[in-house]
């Protein structure tokens, strides 16, 4: 039985990179400044692939630590501050928090504006009023959108979203709705996860719990969208069982390799957007 292709995100990645590196103004610096306020292993290495994908396009970034032992008070403080700070084009504020912090409270002290993984109620909000022309779309959902995009068309299709978490289902759900997908929101309550996928044209998977959708919930000819990373005997894995899934459906994303590659891109596709809407806003960007 022929298997499902690989839909992998670096090959995306490198169109965008080279967008971003003909696109950045010249004589600008647009700095990322990523806030690690965790003591997670994970969170460091997200944090540090970031400043790879920085360094290969010669942008500005900033590591900010924030001792999760100060509370909730430094770490709303120090959002604030590179809020207020020139020198700071975007702010990243890498999830999950330390226990004891509150992302719901902290995202209040970021600016709407240097927003560029879209958490803000402000982004959230343009997107679910069908404005994403103005607002800063969170990386991962749109990543998932993408990837999706090169095997499925989106317009009418019956999309399932498994998982409404911060990161991307919450935001994904409406994304789609915006592309005229006719779209389900499932999550740890729902009563039948496996008719829902089955159901679905495109399915996408985003909890954190590896091997949620397997393959006797899939279907031949559907396009399934991996977002779940998970560290499991050292191997990372994502919410799919790939081993039963791929040898049902047409097209599955790998990971790693899928999803993560393109979203750490998309975040400095959004770092140029943000100095955009800023200057549009009438700020003195420099
Ligand atoms: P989250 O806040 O961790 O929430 C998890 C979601 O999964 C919740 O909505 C939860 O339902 C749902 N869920 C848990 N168990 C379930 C079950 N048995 N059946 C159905 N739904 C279930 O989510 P997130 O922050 O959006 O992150 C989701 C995943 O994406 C994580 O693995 C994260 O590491 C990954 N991620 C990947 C990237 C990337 O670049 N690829 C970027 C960011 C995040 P309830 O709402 O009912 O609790």
């Amino acid at each position: 039985m022929a298997e499902a292709a690989a839909l992998l995100g670096k090959p995306i990645a490198e169109r965008i990179r080279s967008r971003i590196l003909a696109e950045t103004p010249p004589g600008l610096r647009p700095c990322l400044a990523v806030v690690v306020a965790s003591d997670d292993a994970a969170v460091a290495r997200y944090a540090a692939a970031k400043q790879r994908t920085a360094d290969a396009l010669g942008l500005g970034f900033r590591v900010e630590t924030v001792d999760p032992a100060g509370g909730q008070a430094a770490l709303d403080a120090r959002l604030a501050a590179l809020s207020a700070d020139p020198g700071v084009h975007g702010i990243l504020l890498e999830l999950p928090l330390a226990a004891g912090l509150d992302a719901d409270v902290a995202v209040r002290q970021l600016d709407p504006l240097k927003d560029v993984d879209g958490l803000t109620p402000h982004n959230l909000g343009l997107i679910a009023a069908g404005r994403e022309a103005d607002a800063l779309l969170p990386a991962t959902p749109d990543a998932c959108i993408r990837l999706a995009g090169t095997a499925a068309d989106l317009k009418g299709a019956r999309a399932v979203v498994v998982g409404r978490g911060r990161a991307v289902g919450r935001a994904l759900a409406p994304m789609l709705v915006n592309r005229d997908a006719t779209v389900t929101v499932c999550h740890s309550r729902t009563r039948d996860l496996a008719a829902a996928v089955a159901a679905a044209d495109i399915v996408f998977v985003a909890t954190g719990r590896p091997g949620l959708v397997t393959g006797t919930m899939a279907r031949p000819g559907q396009v399934v969208v991996d977002a779940g990373i998970s560290v499991v005997d050292g191997r990372v894995v994502g919410d799919v069982d790939a081993d039963s899934v791929r040898p049902v459906v047409a097209a599955l994303t790998p990971v790693p390799g899928g999803v993560g590659p393109l979203t750490a891109t998309l975040i400095f596709a959004n770092l140029l957007r943000a100095m955009e809407l800023q200057r549009r806003a009438g700020r003195n960007v420099r």
